[in-house]
């Protein structure tokens, strides 16, 4: 079937969006299509920008594969914790090198680009720098992956038997989508299991620290699970696992804060549509989608934006 554009919501496009209308024009519609071989050279800039990642979001995606990969592979052979943190660093050394050796040339949908190395950030200046920011991502990666196997609270999570999982996050590919009131909704979570009494609890990995949007998160996982899956509220609990800090956290949910959560998901598609154009039939316009001002306080979030040589940032 033919590719064609299309609005779709998720709440990290809500962060963006509300982050920087502009980061949000480069991310779904300047860069559509920059993918083909013919696309004018402007789409194609913006389309491999838009993949440039960062070192954090690397270390914690190697997490989560790996994880994905210890509860598919369970029922025929129960990995080692050392196992689990071997693959995640070798992916993380593997993925590292593919942006080192630019083989994202060759597909930049397949392999890893990092704004560190495109950006020619400090991080990665020399040697010595170089081996203290990796360092830094073994840390992350080791303690995260510790974490996962000491939590107490997860010790029923790791013994639970396989035929008791729900979903277990594609280790592959992360998106998955359902429908809500006619908009199309990406956000796939990353566990969730049932327990003897069928109450489905639902697991939020997380590498990095704590942020605003975790327990909005989560309301949107709960609405993934009544949508496709039939699971009503009161047999739904979702949690935030930071796996670095050992902590887990219970997201509070209740029949009036997930009325608020849809109603901020309702407001948001909103927004965004009234923006909305189809990328199929050109660039459009860029200036409903202004930049951050470069004098504003807000401007710190383009030291760390992909798109900001675009923006002479
Ligand atoms: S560099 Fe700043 S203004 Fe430009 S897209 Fe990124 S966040 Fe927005």
């Amino acid at each position: 079937m033919a590719l064609t554009h299309e609005f779709a919501w998720s709440a990290s496009r809500a962060s963006n969006f509300k982050e920087c209308r502009r980061q949000h024009y480069f991310q779904y519609y300047g860069g559509w299509r920059g993918w083909e071989r013919k696309a004018p050279r402007e789409r194609q800039q913006i389309y491999q920008l838009g993949k440039l990642t960062r070192m954090p979001m690397v270390a914690g995606d190697c997490v989560h594969q790996n994880l994905a990969y210890y509860f598919r592979v369970k029922h025929v052979h129960e990995s080692s914790p050392e196992e689990i943190l071997k693959r995640s660093l070798d992916m993380l050394r593997s993925k590292y090198m593919e942006s080192q050796n630019e083989e994202w040339r060759r597909s930049a949908s397949k392999f890893t680009h990092l704004a560190e190395h495109h950006y020619k950030e400090d991080v990665v200046r020399d040697r010595d720098a170089v081996a203290e920011y990796g360092g830094e991502h073994v840390g992350r990666i080791t303690e995260a992956v510790n974490g996962f196997f000491s939590l107490p609270d997860l010790r029923w999570v790791i013994e639970a038997p396989t035929e008791d999982y729900v979903f277990v996050e594609d280790d592959q590919t992360s998106y998955d989508a359902f429908e809500f009131e006619g908009t199309k909704i990406y956000g796939s979570p990353d566990f969730a299991l049932r327990d003897k009494k069928g109450h489905v609890h639902l697991y939020d990995w997380k590498t990095g620290r704590p942020s605003r949007n975790d327990s909005f998160q989560i309301h949107v996982y709960a609405l993934y699970a009544r949508i496709k899956w039939g699971v009503p509220l009161e047999e739904f609990s979702g949690y935030d696992v930071y796996l670095r800090e050992g902590e887990v956290t219970p997201c509070m949910i209740t029949p009036e804060t997930m009325s608020a959560a849809e109603d901020e998901i309702r407001r948001s598609i909103a927004a965004m549509r009234e923006l909305h154009f189809n990328a199929d039939h050109g660039m459009g316009d860029r200036e409903p989608f202004p930049q951050i001002p470069a004098d504003s306080p807000e401007a710190r979030a383009c030291r760390r934006c992909r798109f900001r040589e675009l923006c002479d940032r």
